[in-house]
């Protein structure tokens, strides 16, 4: 008779193998040409990334080359700036301070703050922060752990559906599943989906510099939500205009979900989850409102904005020197969205990781939905590409090494 682990084993292969029916690997042959002819050079080194820009031919959305714009001497004006962490500012005081993490951190010449945003943040963790004192206060974690119910919803929202479908079309979906993560989306509260992908994919496109919105070398609270509360870089404009949207504008659900957005964010990041706690609960609809609207949508937004934060400046760099980072905290917090670095190599894949899938519950949830025949056109990196990947860095962190001493 079969173990109970077994019969486990046996039914996970056969998941798998469905799975499998759905996904098509990537066809990397320019790619694979090119990497071989360097491979029999031995000459695996700086040019590896650029190489693989280049030939990435089927990232059809070109996020994974990034963008030069060369001067008249032919050097690149797109070079990432240095913001350290111990900055020295003025203050509208005109006191010189050096502010540690940049907390503080105010840039005189581009001085310029969205002020509804900064209030609406304020009274969004003013009464968040009451509903978590609430529930700590008076017993009730139960409310605040079930409002992750619509939490979950909401969460899904924004990573199969705003991140994984549509700003990297790593799989495609079903009428009926692309409606359920534009809602998921929408309870989120994130703006709507054409924004989000628009600066999602200039994040992509333009990461570590001025271009990019969430430019982690501004510091930890920049990249985390000061973006959010100050004025876009001009360069996120100039340059973010050459990132292809059309393909947004062309869904449907995208069109209507912009067209109805701030009715809808009423009805499903406010009303539906304060209805759905007050019905829960049985505590009255004020504190359904503070925990399961105003804390819930406090802490899934930081969840998030720690893949921003977090996951471009703490964890590992196996896959290539690019500033995101290997981070399963954030993974934990969001769904699998920590394994940043492999992300932001291959942006294609529907998985956004190589191993870490005991926390990406976004790829088990894509999975559930190939299997019911809702998602297809699942798309993954080749074992062979991340290897040769991983092989190139190791080689460039061994040659920083050496020229160390
Ligand atoms: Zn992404
Ligand atoms: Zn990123």
């Amino acid at each position: 008779m079969p173990t109970f682990i077994q019969e486990a084993q046996a039914n996970s292969s056969k998941f798998n193998s469905k799975i499998e029916n759905h996904i098509q690997p990537k066809v990397l042959s320019k790619y694979d040409t090119k990497l071989h002819v360097k491979e029999e050079e031995s000459i695996l080194d700086d040019s590896f990334k650029s190489d693989f820009s280049e030939s990435s031919v089927n990232d059809e959305l070109g996020l994974d080359t990034p963008y030069v714009d060369k001067d008249e001497n032919n050097n690149s004006k797109l070079q990432p700036k240095k913001y350290n962490g111990f900055q020295m500012v003025v203050l509208p005081t005109k006191d010189k301070i050096i502010v540690r993490n940049n907390f503080l951190y105010l840039d005189p010449k581009t001085f310029s703050i969205v002020w509804h945003n900064v209030l609406l943040f304020i009274i969004l963790h003013s009464l968040g922060f009451i509903g978590v004192y609430k529930c700590y206060s008076e017993h009730k974690f139960y409310a605040f752990a079930s409002s992750y119910l619509i939490g979950i919803w909401g969460g899904l929202g924004i990573t199969a559906g705003a991140h994984r479908l549509w700003s990297h079309r790593s799989y495609s979906a079903r009428l009926p599943l692309r409606i359920f993560l534009m809602i998921g989306h929408t309870i989120a509260g994130q703006n709507n989906l054409y924004v989000w992908c628009r600066d999602h994919r200039v994040h992509h496109k333009f990461t570590e510099t001025d271009a990019d919105p969430h430019n982690s070398k501004r510091g930890f609270f920049f990249a985390h939500m000061g973006w959010l509360l100050r004025k876009k870089h001009p360069d996120v404009f100039t340059k973010g205009a050459k990132v292809p949207l059309q393909d947004l504008l062309d869904d449907p659900v995208i069109r209507f979900n912009i067209r109805y957005y701030y009715l809808m964010y009423f009805m499903f990041a406010f009303f539906l989850p304060t209805w759905v706690g007050a019905y829960l609960y049985n505590e009255g609809w004020l504190f359904s409102f503070l925990v399961a609207s105003a804390a819930r949508y406090m802490t899934s937004l930081h969840s998030t904005w720690f893949v921003n934060s977090a996951a471009h400046m703490f964890g590992d760099q196996p896959y290539s020197t690019m500033e995101a980072r290997e981070n399963p905290f954030v993974s934990a917090a969001a769904f699998g969205e920590g394994y940043h670095n492999f992300h932001h190599t291959f942006s294609w894949d529907y998985s956004t990781s190589e191993l870490g899938t005991s926390l990406n519950t976004t790829k088990k949830f894509i999975d559930l939905m190939a299997l019911i025949g809702l998602a297809y056109n699942l798309k993954r990196a080749s074992k062979d590409l991340i290897e040769k990947s991983m092989a190139n860095q190791v080689l460039l962190n061994e040659r920083k090494r050496l020229a160390a001493y």
